[in-house]
């Protein structure tokens, strides 16, 4: 294999102006498969949720999951497409022994939903990508390939297929060429993958895990010399499956492409791997051509042909989209721009809006999310959410500091035991004895002896040297390790030495 001279991403992009198109497949988390009554959850023993309808034996016949239907038209209506109100299923053939059947029931010149749009932002600047299709299939096998050193076929000394993914409902989201993106092409891409996982999410059709696979995407990229009229040849790198890896996978795309174009060649209509660990993409086989598919319309379906009605119940019956939502909170929490994109960035929306629902008020749930939970997870190397502690308790210590019993810094002791699994807020305040000392008797005590300690700072207050106060507050503090009211402690200080 010749290793292809990379140009210069800055260069390449003078040079070069790149074309994108991103198809996205997605798991939908139904109870049963698209067209047999199967269990669909992940990590069951292999070839355990198998029936002979996946299995795709002689003389069994699918039947379609109303379910997956009506999840796949909450994510056309979300992505602004019109659901057509005639299609059918079609066959698409090919043989690979993840597809017992020998083909797959998909949809080919009759989608379900088509002509929608999805807005992104990336640095401010809000990009509108046009969908052209998303329509309804079934999910293949999965191959483990053993003995080689890639993990791929080629060097592998055996091959296992699991069929439990043989038929899982899958969504085909197809986007038409993303154009004028310039060098924010990568970024473009990660934003638009980014936001359909978000939107998908919220219609809680399905879990979206692009490490399990319910969530992939393919990225093809061409490119066409400046000012060029024709598009170039495009790759398509297949089955990328992290958000970061969709950037890089972009960014490599053009690197590679501009450098083959520059010296002289040919762009390859292909698919590519893309590898995680060397940010590179290898080739995989030469791109079938639709008609290698031998489509028909699948003989053992009826034409789905959803009512008018239906749509619109679904239609009401859509949740709050994420870009609304962003909206709403940014004003509600009166955020900035920078600040709302902080909060996201960080997987907090959730965490906060479920803080203030437990009675915190908004700045002082997103003040603990963003400044010291944030740091106790990066410190640990975990997403924020994956914290061991809820927007519950988090709400409780607020309300604790509301009522005067913690001030900010016994506040972060209490975080502290949460997050050693001390119990809850009220078990770690007990337990570690952190409540702040405001009662007058007790506080009265430590202060007496605290003046009595330091008779000179005492003699210059009483002499009218008000701020010198400063420093036996400082000292009260020390004595009770930070528990005491602060401003009590001032006030009775200063009372007990006839100047205030
Ligand atoms: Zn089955
Ligand atoms: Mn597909």
């Amino acid at each position: 294999m010749t290793t292809p001279t990379l140009m210069d991403y800055d260069e390449a992009l003078a040079k070069y102006e790149p074309v994108l198109g991103i198809e996205t497949h997605i798991e939908l988390g139904t109870a049963s498969k698209m067209f047999c009554g199967c269990a669909t959850g992940f990590g069951a023993e292999p070839n355990t949720q198998v029936c002979p309808v996946c299995l795709g034996l002689p003389g069994s016949l699918p039947v379609t999951n109303r379910a997956a239907i009506e999840g796949i038209i909450k994510i056309g209506l979300a992505l602004n497409c019109d659901i057509v109100e005639w299609c059918r299923f079609a066959r698409k053939n090919y043989f690979y022994p993840d597809m017992p059947k020998n083909y797959q029931i998909s949809q080919y010149d009759e989608p379900l939903c088509v002509d929608g749009h999805l807005e992104v932002e990336v640095e401010g600047e809000t990009y509108r990508i046009e969908i052209e299709r998303v329509h309804m299939e079934e999910d293949t096998g999965k191959s483990l390939h053993v003995g080689g050193s890639t993990g791929r076929i080629h060097g592998a000394e055996f091959s296992l297929v699991d069929y439990n993914r043989a038929g899982i409902p899958l969504v085909e989201i197809v986007t038409k060429p993303i154009v004028a993106t310039g060098e924010k092409a990568p970024l473009v891409a990660r934003a638009y993958a980014t936001e359909l996982r978000e939107l998908v999410r919220s219609l809680g059709v399905s879990d979206v895990r692009m490490e399990q696979g319910s969530m992939r995407c393919d990225v093809n990229v061409s490119l066409m010399p400046r000012g060029a009229a024709e598009w170039g040849t495009r790759s398509e790198t297949k089955n990328v499956n992290s958000l970061r890896s969709v950037e890089r996978a972009v960014r490599s795309e053009i690197e590679r492409q501009a450098g083959v174009l520059s010296d002289g060649g040919r762009v390859i209509q292909e698919t590519r791997h893309f590898h995680e660990d060397t940010g590179r993409t290898t080739s995989g086989r030469s791109k079938e051509e639709a008609q290698d598919y031998r489509y028909f319309p699948e003989p053992d379906l009826v034409p789905m042909a959803p009512s008018r009605e239906w749509v619109a119940e679904i239609r009401a019956s859509l949740p709050e989209l994420p870009a609304a939502r962003r909206r709403r909170i940014q004003q509600e929490w009166n955020l900035s721009d920078l600040e709302l994109r902080d909060v996201v960035n960080a997987g907090a929306v959730d965490l906060i809006e479920a803080t203030i629902a437990h009675g915190s008020d908004a700045a002082a749930a997103r003040k603990w999310w963003m400044n010291e939970l944030s740091r106790r997870a990066t410190e640990q190397g975990v997403e924020l959410a994956d914290l061991p502690i809820t927007p519950e308790q988090v709400a409780r210590v607020q309300a604790m500091i509301a009522a005067g019993e913690l001030n900010d810094k016994l506040a972060r002791k209490v975080f502290e035991g949460v997050l050693a699994g001390e119990g809850g807020p009220d078990e770690v305040v007990a337990a570690r004895g952190l409540k702040v000392v405001s009662d007058d008797g007790e506080l009265s005590a430590v202060i007496d002896q605290v003046i009595a300690d330091n008779a000179d700072v005492a003699d210059k207050i009483r002499a009218g040297k008000v701020a010198a106060a400063g420093a036996l507050v400082g000292a009260v503090m020390k004595a009770t390790r930070g528990q005491a009211d602060a401003g009590r402690a001032r006030e009775l200080i200063l009372e007990k030495l006839g100047a205030s």
